[in-house]
C-alpha cells in the first residue's frame, strides 16, 4: 500500500497517520520528523534544513527530494509506506512519480482529510499543551478536568505561540495556497480520495480503512 496523506493543520492528520501505519504495518515517513531528527543529531542535512525551518520556509526541493528517495529505497518500504508532509510542491510530486517509477511502483491513494477552515480555526486556537509531558487538550472538545492543569502529570497547560487567531489564519491561508496545486495534480491523476475529517476520530479512520480495506 503506497499512500500519501494530506490535510490542513488541525485536520487530524497525525492521529490518522498513527492508526494507518499500525493497522497496515507500513512505515510512517514524515519529512518534518526526518528534518527535526537530523537537526537534533546535528548532521549535515540538519544544518541545511535548520535555517529554512527556523523561518517557517520550505526546505529546498533538491534536499527534500533526495532524503525521500533514500528513504523509499530502504527495505522496510517494500510493502508500502505512508508519506506525510511530502510532497508539498508540484516539483516534489513530479519527483515522487519518477522515484516510484524507478522502483517499479506507483501511488495507490492520496488521502486528503478534509475539514472546513472555520472548524480548523476553532480546533487550533482552542488547543492547549502540557509544558511537562506534551499531552494535548482542547478547551471545548477535550478539556482537562481541572482548568489549566494536565490530567496525566499535573503540569501547567499553555497555548503554542503559533496557535493564536491571527497566526492560525495565516498558517491556514499559506497551507491552502500550497496544497491547491497538489490536490489538482493528484485529482487529475485519479489518486485523490477526500475523507470527511469532521466526524469523530474513529469514524474518520473507518472511512479510510474502508477505502484501503483488503488491500494490505
Ligand atoms: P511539518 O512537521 O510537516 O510541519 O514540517 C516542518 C518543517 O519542515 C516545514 O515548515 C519545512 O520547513 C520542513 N519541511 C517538511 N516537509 C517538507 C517538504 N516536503 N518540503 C520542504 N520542506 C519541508
Amino acid at each position: 500500500m503506497n499512500l500519501v496523506l494530506m490535510g490542513l493543520p488541525g485536520a487530524g492528520k497525525g492521529t490518522q497517520a498513527e492508526r494507518i501505519v499500525e493497522k497496515y504495518n507500513i512505515p510512517h515517513i514524515s519529512t518534518g520528523d526526518m528534518f527535526r531528527a537530523a537537526m537534533k543529531e546535528g548532521t549535515e542535512l540538519g544544518l541545511k534544513a535548520k535555517s529554512f525551518m527556523d523561518q517557517g520556509q520550505l526546505v529546498p526541493d533538491e534536499v527534500t527530494i533526495g532524503i525521500v528517495r533514500e528513504r523509499l529505497e530502504k527495505e522496510d518500504c517494500k510493502n508500502g509506506f505512508l508519506l506525510d508532509g511530502f510532497p508539498r510542491t508540484v516539483p516534489q510530486a513530479d519527483a515522487l512519480e519518477q522515484i516510484l517509477e524507478d522502483l517499479g511502483r506507483k501511488i495507490d491513494y492520496v488521502i486528503n482529510v478534509k475539514v472546513d477552515q472555520s472548524i480548523l480555526m476553532e480546533r487550533l486556537t482552542g488547543r492547549r499543551i502540557c509544558k511537562d509531558c506534551g499531552a494535548t487538550y482542547h478547551l471545548v472538545f477535550n478539556p482537562p478536568s481541572e482548568e489549566g492543569k494536565c490530567d496525566k502529570c499535573g503540569g501547567e497547560l499553555y497555548q503554542r505561540a503559533d496557535d493564536n487567531e491571527e497566526t492560525v489564519g495565516n498558517r491556514l491561508e499559506v497551507n491552502v495556497k500550497q496544497s491547491k496545486p497538489l490536490l489538482d495534480f493528484y485529482k487529475s491523476k485519479g489518486y485523490l480520495q477526500n475523507i470527511d475529517g469532521q466526524q469523530p476520530i474513529g469514524n474518520v479512520f473507518n472511512d479510510i480503512d474502508k477505502l484501503l480495506g483488503g488491500r494490505v
